[in-house]
């Protein structure tokens, strides 16, 4: 049992080097559940069609399954985004900044790309998605700009996406 398990995890790490080489690869899917987003679905949808658009490596579909790559709730606080490995993770739709007025699709885009794999870049403008609120209440840009879009196709082109299968793989 244990051999085999090995033997399948190495042969996932042999199948990712050689699309890392550059051999074509499927893009990784992620789910995402809303089932505790309340009034917040259509705007998370929005973010996660905003990543879909704009990179190829990943790809995220929304699931009812408990078991979700991706779990997205609703709470009063500030959004923000706990990671427990890439792609993996919780999403906090923070009330407190809708509130105040902040763009509830770049909210959702931004805190997905924590998700991804991507650090706050703040201060920063408007035309960075990772400035998050720092570009101001004013700023309604969705959309990550080309350093970030490249920086997630990286992490999901390269051996962090073998760290990752290899964990759930073992549990
Ligand atoms: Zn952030």
């Amino acid at each position: 049992m244990f051999l085999r398990k090995t033997t399948a995890v190495l042969a996932t790490v042999a199948a990712l080097s050689i699309g890392v080489v550059g051999t074509a690869q499927a893009a990784r899917t992620l789910t995402y559940n809303l089932s505790g987003a309340a009034q917040y679905t259509a705007d998370i949808d929005a973010g996660a069609k905003v990543w879909n658009d704009n990179v190829q490596n990943v790809k995220l579909v929304k699931t009812t399954s408990t078991r979700a790559n991706i779990i997205i709730v609703a709470d009063d606080g500030w959004p923000r985004a706990q990671t427990t490995s890439l792609g993996n993770g919780r999403v906090w739709m923070g009330k407190q900044a809708i509130d105040q007025g902040y763009n509830k699709t770049r909210i959702a885009a931004h805190e997905l790309g924590h998700i991804l794999g991507l650090p706050d870049i703040k201060p920063g403008p408007c035309s960075s998605l990772m400035s998050g609120a720092s570009a101001g209440v004013p700023c309604t840009n969705p959309v990550p700009n080309a350093a970030e879009k490249s920086r997630v196709e990286r992490n999901f082109a390269g051996t962090a996406v073998v760290r990752t299968a290899t964990f759930e793989d073992a549990a």
